[in-house]
């Protein structure tokens, strides 16, 4: 089964979605950073009752002050959930809020829905539902593209592996935070699907980067690339939204660089175990493994650009073109 929902709003605001375009739920938010705020500012847009947790509580604030409720536990915020979602960094994060001692499988109900957010490999996420099945939850594998923009605008693709049944009960919940939902198969193909995503992304923003710098030292700027190129076959999602940031000098994180690098790893234990060579993810994953090295971990994917520049002799600062 392939499920695709397109709704013909796109990108820009946050989108304010009908209630009774779906039934709503008591959803359990655990991970409320970068992506994970503005998705679950979206659930409450949307009129689900969410209870949020997060390890740094602060980072709670916006989803409270938007009408939620934070917890200090993932036990606690599961323990009225029908559906619960995670939206944390890599594979041991989501084992300590889902089956940790104060995880939200202490208290989960029978019967409820976990729908795992997060980044994490397709092996990874198998087990889990295995894992998750024997205590009588549901799971679905959901990872999402789109950014930081994308889930602020409610516009995230969301990649979905597990049951087609439990994917239809989910769709009002994913609606709210996607515009394109998509089943890719069984529990872990929507993880698969996004480790593909992320070699698309690596590539993309690679060449944008080489191309701004080549540009730059050819003294043309950078906005005549943009305007150019984006509009042609040169264009991508990196084109559009990092590359006008990385001309403004903007090397804050949308998507940090030490999270890349997770990303990075789990494409590389992934084709090693298909046996498919991945030359171009690998170099990128190197740039992004120096950018971290020279201390940029917790700056945008974007600052590759600064390897790239520092490379090509354009003198110390920023090195924005
Ligand atoms: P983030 O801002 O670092 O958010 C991750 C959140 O997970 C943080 O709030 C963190 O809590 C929490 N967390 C991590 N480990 C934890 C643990 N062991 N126990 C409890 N909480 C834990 O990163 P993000 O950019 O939102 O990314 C979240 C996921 O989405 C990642 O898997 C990422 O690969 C994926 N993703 C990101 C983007 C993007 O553009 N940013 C796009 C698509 C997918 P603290 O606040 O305490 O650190």
């Amino acid at each position: 089964m392939n499920q695709q929902h397109e709704d013909q709003q796109t990108g820009g605001e946050p989108r304010e979605r009908e209630s009774h375009k779906g039934k709503l739920h008591d959803i359990a938010f655990l991970g409320t950073g970068i992506m994970g705020a503005p998705m679950a500012m979206n659930l409450l847009r949307a009129g689900h009752r969410v209870a949020c947790y997060n390890r740094t509580r602060a980072k709670t604030e916006p989803v409270v002050a938007a009408g939620g409720r934070a917890f200090d536990t993932p036990a606690e915020a599961a323990r009225q959930a029908a559906i619960i979602i995670t939206m944390v960094t890599d594979s041991p994060d989501v084992e300590a809020v889902i089956f940790g001692p104060e995880g939200a499988l202490q208290t989960a109900r029978e019967g409820a829905l976990w729908i795992d957010m997060s980044t994490i490999a397709p092996a990874q996420a198998r087990s889990m539902a295995e894992r998750a099945a024997a205590h009588k939850i549901r799971a679905l594998d959901a990872p999402v593209t789109g950014g930081e923009i994308g889930a602020q605008s409610g516009a995230l693709s969301i990649m979905v592996g597990g049951e087609a049944s439990d994917l239809e009960e989910a769709l009002p919940v994913l609606e709210a935070m996607g515009q394109t939902i998509t089943h890719c198969g069984g529990h872990g193909a929507g993880q698969s699907v996004k480790l593909c995503n992320q070699i698309c992304g690596a590539m993309n923003l690679l060449g944008v980067c080489e191309a701004l710098a080549l540009g730059y030292k050819m003294g043309i700027a950078p906005e005549t690339i943009i305007a150019v190129v984006g509009a042609g076959a040169g264009n991508s999602w990196a084109m559009q939204v990092l590359a006008p940031k990385i001309a403004a000098g903007d090397f804050n994180p949308g998507f940090m660089i030490d999270t890349q690098l997770k990303d990075c790893r789990l494409i590389a234990e992934a084709a090693e175990q298909a046996g498919v060579p991945t030359l171009g993810a690998t170099v990128a994953h190197q740039l992004w493994r120096a950018a971290q090295a020279q201390g940029m971990g917790h700056e945008g994917i974007q600052s590759l650009y600064k390897v790239i520049a520092r490379m090509s002799d354009m003198g110390e600062g920023p090195q924005a073109p």
